[in-house]
């Protein structure tokens, strides 16, 4: 089923891309909750983490290494970087994606 997000992969949707490559694309949270908040999501349709295969290990991989480059380019050292995985924890749009969040200090444990 797609999502919003689908709609900002095919540019239906703006959204402000601070990154992307042939697997997937990074762009910023339209609800910051940190002054920076990125959302790096596959070009794939994945709806949640727990329903990856097990061909799509080298592309979350690949989720998280951009992650990282974007935070670099954010010119963060300390960042948070996260997952919801279902209603239950948080999960509103059921496109995978990881937050990255820094920019400030962020509590642990989370709510
Ligand atoms: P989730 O709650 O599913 O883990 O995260 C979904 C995130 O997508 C939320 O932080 C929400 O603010 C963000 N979001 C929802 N719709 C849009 C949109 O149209 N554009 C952007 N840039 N972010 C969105």
């Amino acid at each position: 089923m797609s999502t919003i997000f689908s709609k900002i992969l095919s540019g239906e949707i703006p959204s402000d891309t601070v990154y992307e490559d042939e697997q997937c694309i990074a762009f910023r949270d339209i609800n910051p909750v940190a002054p920076t908040h990125v959302l790096v999501i596959p070009r794939k349709e994945i709806p949640r983490l727990d329903q990856m295969k097990i061909e799509d290990e080298a592309l979350v991989g690949h989720l998280m290494r951009v992650a990282t480059l974007v935070a670099k380019q954010e010119g963060l050292e300390d960042f948070r970087l996260l997952v919801n995985n279902g209603a239950g924890a948080g999960q509103t749009v059921f496109h995978l994606h990881l937050h990255v969040i820094g920019g400030r200090p962020v509590a642990w444990p989370p709510g």
